[in-house]
């Protein structure tokens, strides 16, 4: 597969350190507020990443952190500590905001078939594992002890700037004017590995350290999660492209200077989504979530669908109009899957043509939104029906767009169309009763349930929701 490789900063031949395995590392959310379209843009790319490293055979381990503590509002290391803001916020403890929007980001990714990693941890579970790594970096000389907090010494490095085109101005991007400058700094690229005088003097987390009482820097989590889980040796490391400088600078820093060797071999960043102000952003305080686009009315794999229209290392303006023609497309596509009959044999010949044609068009550096238009080729191939719906559903394994279960049920709805059931009718009736029940309005849920078994409709619960069913 090729590659674009942020560390080179030219497309590249993925080659991981050993050749069946991947050791793929993701840089998680920070859980102070609802992760917005624009996160979710890079974790969808990212998950149709790993699906497809699984889908051309190799064995995937992925690993996901959870900032939980220590990211401040600019990423190098000044500001006040997000964590802190969104609790202050909401009149919560951190450790309660962290949990409630790692669980609405799960809810998200659930919706958006974005699969969870393999390894999920949260930063605050990894103290001991980031003092460890400290305490080496101070051992070799890496890291130094100033005004009371520790920092990783830049200039101890043969090079700094690894994916060449950042400078130190860029250090100053997210810094509110009144944020003053770190004196105890050495140099000004130098980052905060430990927090042992807190800038805040309500913060909330801390713990005991060789050098105090105190709480992590950012960036050590994800070098020592990835370290901890995956081993010396990474294969890929993704985030948004934000995270190239400093974070991911930061942590090949740090991580090669405690190994004393090469530590991760690929760098994936996914381009931003745009709005009208320009990148989105949590702290810009208004954004669009899944939840509000679902509010409108949009299926959310609809927006997923959006995502992979577009090519991951170009910007995306977010727009409804694009997004309506993309509800459209998805529902036509949907639809035209569901004319196919599931008779016949597969053709393995004419598959294997078309995997072929799926596979040159992924491995060209993740092109996803030739890999739909794979999906377009298969519906006017020369074949028959039985080859057209393995092959959706072999590239589905990658787009999860849920073609054939959506397939399936508009199938099932139009039976029942045209056997004179009112679908919509009944759906309707359904939630109204659940709506009546909730309210404790029993007259009302009595009279629903009269009018669908007027209709011969017998409604069942089970724990995956309410069912039902026509019986004559
Ligand atoms: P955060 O929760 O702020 O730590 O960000 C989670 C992920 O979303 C990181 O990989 C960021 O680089 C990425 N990200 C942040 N803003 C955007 C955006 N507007 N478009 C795409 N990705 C973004
Ligand atoms: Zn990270």
């Amino acid at each position: 597969m090729i590659l674009y490789n942020t560390l080179g900063n030219e497309k590249q031949e993925f080659i991981p350190f050993e050749s069946n395995r991947v050791r793929m590392y993701t840089c998680g959310p920070t859980v102070y507020h609802y992760a917005h379209i624009g996160n979710l843009r890079t974790y969808i790319m990212e998950d149709v990443l790993e699906k497809y490293l699984r889908y051309s055979g190799y064995d995937v381990t992925r690993v996901m952190n959870i900032t939980d503590v220590g990211h401040l509002s600019s990423d190098a290391d000044t500001g006040e500590d997000k964590m802190l803001k969104g609790a202050k916020r909401e009149k919560k403890t951190v450790l309660e905001i962290a949990q409630f929007y790692t669980d609405a980001f799960f809810e998200d990714c659930k919706k958006l078939n974005i699969k969870t990693p393999d390894v999920v941890e949260p930063a605050t579970n990894c103290i001991e594992e980031f003092i460890e790594m400290v305490s080496v970096l101070l051992e070799k000389e890496y890291a130094y002890i100033s005004g009371g907090n520790v920092y990783f010494d830049t200039s101890k490095l043969d090079k700094y700037y690894v994916f060449g085109n950042q400078k130190e101005e860029d250090l100053e991007v997210g810094v509110r004017e009144d944020v003053e400058e770190d004196l105890a700094k050495r140099n000004k690229t130098d980052f905060v590995l430990w927090f042992t005088k807190s800038k805040f003097d309500s913060q909330e987390l801390k713990w005991e350290s060789p050098w105090g009482l105190g709480y992590p820097g950012w960036h050590i989590e994800c070098s020592s999660i990835s370290i901890k889980h995956l081993g010396e040796y990474c294969d890929i490391h993704c985030g948004g492209v934000d995270n190239a400088f400093p974070h991911h600078t930061n942590e090949i820093a740090q991580s090669e200077a405690y190994l004393g060797h090469q530590w991760c071999k690929h760098w994936f960043h996914v381009l931003h989504l745009l709005d009208r102000r320009g990148k989105m952003s949590k702290s810009k305080g208004e954004f669009l979530t899944v939840s509000l686009l679902e509010e409108k009315g949009y299926n959310p794999l609809a927006y997923r669908m959006f995502c992979l229209q577009s090519h991951y290392r170009k910007p995306l303006m977010f727009d409804f109009d694009i997004l309506d023609n993309t509800v459209t497309a998805y529902n036509k596509l949907v639809s035209r899957i569901a004319n196919l009959k599931n008779d016949g044999e597969v053709d393995t010949n004419v598959a294997n043509e078309y995997i072929a044609k799926f596979k040159e068009n992924m491995d060209n550096d993740l092109n996803t939104s030739l890999g739909l238009t794979s999906l377009y080729d298969v519906l006017k191939a020369k074949t028959n029906d039985k080859t057209k719906l393995y092959l959706i559903e072999d590239f589905d394994k990658v787009l999860s767009l849920d073609l054939i279960a959506a397939a399936d049920k508009l199938r099932a709805e139009n039976e029942q169309k045209s056997l004179g059931v009112d679908t919509e009718k009944i759906e309707e009736l359904i939630a109204k009763r659940q709506e009546a029940r909730a309210n404790k309005d029993w007259a009302t849920a009595d009279a629903i349930r009269d009018e669908l078994n007027a209709m011969h409709v017998v409604v069942k619960d089970s724990k995956d929701g309410i069912t039902w069913e026509i019986q004559q």
